[in-house]
């Protein structure tokens, strides 16, 4: 069931009644974390054979609300992975440079190559979501975009780049207990920022922003997945799954030895 959240292109669909409660689908914690690691390894295995094939990419996009999880869910899930095959990117408020071109310059730079994983933490998505919510662009600006995103997908796609998308799907409850504990654990006070409890205050229209962005770009080459995120073992367990499969997909092949090798003796 890797693909148990996806969701389907043109299928109308409401973030509201979409779970963030894993624990339903799962309910014991302990196998959870044990299956989990038995993937982690397998991921580490697929990941050294497509960096050693160096031929096909794969794309992981992180969308998320505020303490979300983006963070939490990289760290986790690419444990032990080769850092050499892996870039990721955390996309920010846009420079004066990255603003002066278009939206897609500062991605599509750096998309993964041949052989590696790139994952972005936040993403182009970013200029249809936060952009339309604070109105930074005006609607005739973002509007269009759903399309030239879908488009510049397509592109990724049919040029060995396959692209998993992940919206870590938090209730607002979860997302105050997480601000609360930033608050009261030292360790995670920089975390914690006044900014995202001014964006709490927009939960509303963000749901909207998200639910039209997952709805208009869900393509068959690159469909959304809503992770329920609110038990971080449930949400790290499902998306580990859905990166394995997909890479078992991918099937990637170590490349055959430069000319024969069973005649050589090194001594
Ligand atoms: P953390 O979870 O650690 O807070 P973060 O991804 O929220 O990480 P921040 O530096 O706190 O990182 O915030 C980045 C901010 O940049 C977010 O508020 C995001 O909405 C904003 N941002 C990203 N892309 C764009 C964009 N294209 N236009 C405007 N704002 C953007
Ligand atoms: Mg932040």
């Amino acid at each position: 069931m890797p693909h148990k959240h996806q969701l389907e292109p043109g299928r109308p669909f409401t973030l509201a009644d979409l779970p963030t409660q894993g624990k339903q689908f799962f309910p014991d914690r302990d196998a959870a974390e044990a299956e989990f690691k038995a993937l982690r390894r397998e991921l580490i295995e697929l990941q050294t054979c497509l960096y050693a094939e160096n031929k096909q990419k794969l794309l992981i996009v992180f969308q998320a609300m505020d303490a979300g999880g983006k963070d939490g869910t990289i760290r986790r899930v690419f444990r032990g992975v080769n850092p050499q095959g892996v870039r990721v990117h955390s996309f920010k408020v846009p420079s004066k440079i990255e603003l002066a071109h278009d939206y897609l310059w500062r991605i599509h730079k750096v998309v993964p190559a041949k052989g590696m994983i790139g994952v972005f933490n936040r993403s182009h998505y970013e200029d249809v979501l936060v952009v339309r919510v604070h109105d930074i662009v005006p609607e005739s600006v973002w509007r269009p975009r759903y399309e030239q995103i879908n488009q510049f997908e397509k592109l990724l796609t049919d040029t060995g780049t396959a692209v998993l998308k992940f919206f870590l799907h938090i209730s607002p409850e979860e997302q105050l207990e997480r601000f609360q504990d930033r608050l009261d654990e030292p360790s995670k006070n920089w975390k914690f920022s006044l900014e995202d409890l001014e964006k709490r205050k927009f939960w509303d229209d963000y749901m909207a922003a998200y639910e039209e962005a997952l709805q208009q770009c869900t393509t068959p080459w690159a469909p959304w997945h809503v992770i329920p995120a609110d038990q971080k073992w449930y949400r790290n367990l499902t998306i580990t799954r859905t990166i394995v499969h997909t890479l078992k997909q991918m099937n990637p092949q170590y490349p055959e030895p430069e000319g024969d090798l069973s005649g050589i003796v090194i001594d």
